[in-house]
């Protein structure tokens, strides 16, 4: 009985794995939502490297966290105002085109694409049907993973994504049961709201779905997280979360 409880406590913890929050961004050099942060989470091998996918005024879309670039709305500004402008290490935003192209040299990492939200439902419809095509142009349906914070989002993924892709709610207002409902195959909630409700942490499994929190930065919480066997920390700082899986 003991052996079999440690058994089981071991392949729980085993499951945790690691979600690189914007990419392993804090390398030196690199900056959220770059192709190096990319980069570096692939080669760091973590589970997955998130990204915030936005459209620009003119239908382009790009991996950028803020609405805000600068002085700039970039859903309401077109691509080649925002090209000129360098981020802080010297990138430039990278179109999700060049993301899922880095993403594409090592599948090993998955992408975890959140899909922001924009001004209308009509938009985020068509937002959604674009970054679909573009997984698929690249053949990447089985190497990337959805989240996002408006529920009308996770629904059109849901419709266009081929069957079985994974999509997680992120705005922390539903139930497991709700979400389970819906079609979602995962929560992805914040640390606060999950140390609120451990108790759906358990729910969610007896679902068959999985958990994900962000975003966990330090070793106590890492460590809450890791003891409480959820499926994804989502991080920025995967060295230290790896460190205390033994990876
Ligand atoms: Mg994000």
């Amino acid at each position: 009985m003991l052996a079999a409880c440690l058994i089981a406590a071991s392949v729980v913890s085993a499951q945790t794995q690691v979600i690189a929050h914007r990419g392993f961004h804090a390398k030196s050099g690199s900056f959220d939502n770059t192709i190096s942060s990319l980069k570096n989470a692939q080669e760091l091998g973590v589970y997955g490297s998130e990204c915030d996918v936005n459209e620009t005024s003119d239908g382009v879309l790009i991996v950028i966290h803020g609405l805000m670039h600068g002085k700039l709305n970039v859903q309401q500004t077109d691509y080649a105002t925002l090209h000129a402008q360098a981020l802080a290490n010297g990138e430039r935003i990278p179109t999700f085109d060049e993301y899922l192209e880095q993403a594409a040299k090592n599948t090993a990492t998955k992408l975890i694409i959140e899909v922001k939200d924009h001004p209308t439902p009509e938009r985020e419809t068509r937002v959604v049907k674009k970054i679909v095509a573009a997984v698929k142009k690249h053949k990447l349906q089985n190497d990337v993973e959805y989240i996002a914070f408006r529920q009308h989002v996770c629904d059109e993924i849901l419709k266009y994504a081929p069957k079985g892709t994974k999509v997680a709610y992120l705005n922390g207002s539903l139930t497991p049961e709700y979400c389970k409902g819906l079609g979602y195959t995962g929560i992805d909630y914040s640390l606060g709201t999950m140390k609120k409700h451990p108790e759906w942490i358990k729910q969610c499994h007896d679902l068959g779905m999985t958990v994900n929190v962000w975003t966990v930065n330090d070793t106590a919480n890492l460590k809450w997280c890791i003891d409480q066997g959820v499926d994804y920390i989502t991080t920025d700082n995967p060295v230290e979360a790896n460190r205390l899986l033994g990876k």
